[in-house]
């Protein structure tokens, strides 16, 4: 009975930290959209709200499994999780990190890639994609289903690949704020880390601008290694599209301004009706 107890208040304690982390990294990116772009988000407020619902939905799933892992470790050693650095050669910690960045990727990979077969498309990852341009809240807005895909992968490694626990503490920052960066609308990272060489292995947000865009390409979630290997990397997105709407909504919101921003709300009319054309669209195939 003591152990129910005690699992229950673990598992309440890391729903209560995830959803705490996500409202804080995902507010805090939109600020700083808010204050780099300022329009970007305009007249998205109904779809923030859903994707700050289904994100809060998340977290709970996401809380379960490492609530009930933290619980195990702590009672009965079950985890991985080292706390004296001595333990394992320094150098190993950033190899753990590096172990954990790629087995996370790879498992992303190919698990979003089933999440985009018609049937699978429709039923689990839909709500991800109704997100149209995503924001920075649109971070952890997964159906239930895609969240528990999402929820077991760290829980699982723990279990296999030894990490200390400030490395451990690493790889959720990292996955916290690619998670949010990937989905803000603009690059906040300098150049070469999406162009030039290191960019082609590695994915920031104008690569899964383009997953947004096109549906059947760019799976991965920090390193395009999958995507290249299997023929699915489709380079990277194009931001202007989602600046012209937000431009364009802003000045619909301010009752037609200038003729030019009327020019402007023309243009994402036509957008907007594209995108919807695209609504039955077969999630494998590229989108264009
Ligand atoms: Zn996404
Ligand atoms: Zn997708």
């Amino acid at each position: 009975m003591d152990a129910i107890v005690a699992i229950s208040l673990s598992a309440l304690a890391m729903t209560l930290i995830v959803g705490v982390r996500y409202l804080l990294a995902s507010g805090g990116f939109a600020l700083a959209t808010r204050w780099r772009h300022r329009d970007l988000y305009a007249g998205l407020d109904p779809q923030i709200r859903r994707e700050i619902g289904w994100s809060l939905a998340s977290a709970a799933i996401y809380g379960v499994p490492a609530g009930v892992l933290a619980w195990g470790w702590q009672a009965h050693g079950w985890t991985r999780i080292y706390e004296d650095v001595h333990a394992y050669p320094l150098w190993y910690l950033p190899v753990s990190v590096l172990l954990y960045l790629v087995a996370h990727d790879a498992w992303f990979y190919w698990t979003h890639r089933w999440m985009h077969r018609p049937r699978v498309f429709k039923l689990a990852h839909a709500v991800h994609h109704a997100s149209r341009p995503p924001t920075a809240w649109a971070a952890m807005a997964f159906h239930p289903i895609e969240a528990v895909s999402g929820a077991v992968a760290i829980p699982l490694l723990v279990l296999v690949i030894p990490i200390h626990v400030a490395a451990l503490g690493l790889v959720l920052t990292i996955m916290t704020v690619m998670g949010v960066t990937n989905h803000m609308g603009w690059e906040i990272f300098p150049k070469f880390m999406w162009g030039g060489r290191l960019g082609g292995w590695l994915i920031t947000a104008s690569h899964h601008q383009r997953h947004h865009e096109r549906y059947g390409c760019n799976y991965g979630l920090y390193f395009r290694f999958w995507d290249r290997l299997c023929g699915t990397d489709d380079g990277l997105g194009d931001f202007t599209r989602s600046h012209q709407q937000a431009r364009a909504r802003a000045a619909r919101g301010a009752g037609g301004g200038t003729a030019g921003e009327r020019g402007a709300g023309g243009l994402a009319r036509r957008v907007d009706r594209a995108d919807a054309l695209g609504e039955g669209h077969d999630p494998r195939v590229p989108h264009r």
